[in-house]
């Protein structure tokens, strides 16, 4: 039976003219219907939230938004085991990597944010005047208005609430656009925001594409003051020249093709159990993931045997088994993806250690979009396989002799995102990590998030940063005041 979705426009559910067919990463069969929004339904929306802005929600004190917002938080934590199902069924991934990861720390977004906000002062200056009286400068911060939050379908509900958080936390009103592939819990925290008493119009959600869609009307809307965006570099390019109109500000969390450097003295132990991770967690479908790891040469060999134990020992499954820890592809267009990649890199002339194909499955599972992890060695660095996103649970190996060297080549791509180092020598990793040119460096860990420091990429990794304080440069504006004393 199918399950069909709606829009939540102005604290209401509400349908679509048209609809588009969702399917399940389990099986490829027809799960729901989703609502495609048109541009007559975005105008209504930016409306409401428009509306919203010079409502209560404009006139709440800061206190009593940010108390509102830890209710969001405690409302998540009760629904905790719908929105685990919710997130489950879109992505397929196992129900622990849900319950210990993406929908607690979803939660902490809204209470992380929300005091933030309340702790982090403005600025004064005060200014020497000819008269002898002088003059005071004060700056305030206000939000930006209503801000478009476009969203990928890896980790739906953290990549989310991670802008949708501190937007709101700032006073902004929003309108998310999630995956078309896992609409589920933005439409859930709808329930959320209504039943919590967070004013009709603040939060939004429009379901749709990308491009010539429901996306794209969002992002072209001169209504919309500010947009925040995850996903491809790709994508980012058209909802730049989409935010060019109007001078509307953006903030871009992008693609990665991210380099892990192992040296000889790491501990090889934690090193196998973090690279493992790094590669194959959630179907290697992480930005921050790793798909180029570099080994220095006298333990090169033992740790690609090694590697190759890890990736064999994943367990992949259904995502309510026990024991499982590996999910499908999110969808049959990005199992055909991945798998063209694992075709190119044979073409290119890879040794496959491990892996490279699909893992049989059983019943109605054996079309679901299954993956198997994948290792390779032996490819140039211009390999195209070696240069290009592939958001799999794949990762090609290359020994190294000298920092110099491992330096140069992590930093030999067009992405900037994220680097993990593994090294036992802390100096070592001190000055390593200053010359890698990436946004976010782990040292002998992976992943490790403290949601108060800077988050983004560099290079075609993205643009400005988010976390903490960070997150107020994009979600406020500053303005100051100058009073003649
Ligand atoms: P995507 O770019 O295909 O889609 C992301 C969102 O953009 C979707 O909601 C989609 O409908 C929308 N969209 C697509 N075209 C659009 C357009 N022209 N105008 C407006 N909206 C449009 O990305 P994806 O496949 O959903 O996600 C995977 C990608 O996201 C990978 O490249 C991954 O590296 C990246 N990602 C980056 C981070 C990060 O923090 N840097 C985090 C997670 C994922």
């Amino acid at each position: 039976m199918t399950h069909s979705y709606q829009q939540f426009i102005d604290g209401r559910f509400a349908d679509s003219s048209s609809t588009f067919e969702k399917r399940s990463p389990l099986t490829n069969q027809v799960t729901a219907l989703v609502p495609e929004a048109d541009r007559g339904q975005v105008d209504e929306t930016v409306r409401a939230a428009r509306a919203a802005l010079s409502g209560p929600w404009g006139d709440m004190t800061m206190d009593d938004r940010c108390a509102l917002m830890h209710k969001v938080a405690d409302e998540i934590t009760r629904r905790f085991d719908d929105f685990v199902e919710a997130e489950m069924n879109d992505t397929g991934q196992p129900r622990v990597v849900m319950e210990h990861a993406f929908i607690p720390r979803g939660a902490a977004n809204f209470r992380i944010f929300a005091d933030v906000v309340k702790n982090v002062p403005t600025e004064s200056f005060e200014l020497p005047t000819p008269d002898g009286a002088g003059a005071l400068n004060y700056a305030v911060r206000v939000p930006k208005g209503v801000v478009g939050v476009i969203c990928p379908w890896n980790a739906p509900f953290l990549l989310m609430t991670w802008k949708v958080g501190p937007a709101l936390a700032c006073g902004n009103a929003v309108i998310v656009k999630p995956s078309e592939e896992t609409p589920s819990t933005a439409l859930l925290l709808g329930e959320v925001m209504r039943d919590v008493g967070v004013p009709d119009g603040v939060y939004n959600v429009l379901t749709g594409k990308g491009a010539d869609s429901t996306g794209q009307f969002i992002t072209e809307h001169p209504g919309v003051d500010a947009i925040t965006f995850t996903g491809e570099t790709g994508t980012g390019e058209a909802i730049m020249r989409s935010a060019a109109n109007g001078i509307r500000d953006i903030s871009f969390e992008l693609g990665g093709k991210n380099a892990g450097i192992v040296f000889a003295d790491c501990d090889l132990d934690k090193t196998i159990e973090g690279i493992g991770r790094s590669c194959f967690l959630n179907s290697g479908q992480v930005c921050l993931g790793t798909e180029r790891v570099y080994v220095e040469r006298p333990i090169f060999d033992e740790f690609v045997a090694r590697l190759k134990d890890k990736a064999e020992s994943f367990r992949i499954g259904l995502p309510t088994e026990s024991g499982i820890n590996m999910g499908p592809l999110i969808s049959k267009v990005h199992q055909q993806k991945v798998l063209s990649y694992y075709r190119l890199a044979e073409e290119e002339g890879a040794t496959v250690v491990t892996g490279g194909g699909v893992p049989p499955m059983a019943d109605e599972y054996a079309d679901g979009c299954w993956i198997e992890p994948t290792i390779w060695t032996g490819l140039p660095e211009d390999a195209r396989v070696m240069r290009e996103e592939i958001f799999g649970p794949c990762v090609h190996l290359t020994p190294f002799d000298s920092e110099d060297e491992v330096v140069a080549l992590a930093n030999d791509t067009e992405y900037g995102l994220s680097t993990t180092i593994w090294t036992e020598n802390l100096s070592r990793a001190h000055r390593v990590a200053r010359r890698v040119d990436v946004g976010i460096t782990w040292v002998n860990s992976w992943f490790l998030r403290d949601l108060r420091t800077p988050f983004g990429g560099s290079k075609q990794s993205g643009i400005g940063r988010e976390g903490g304080v960070h997150s107020l440069e994009f979600y406020t504006e500053m303005r100051n005041v100058c009073i003649k004393l």
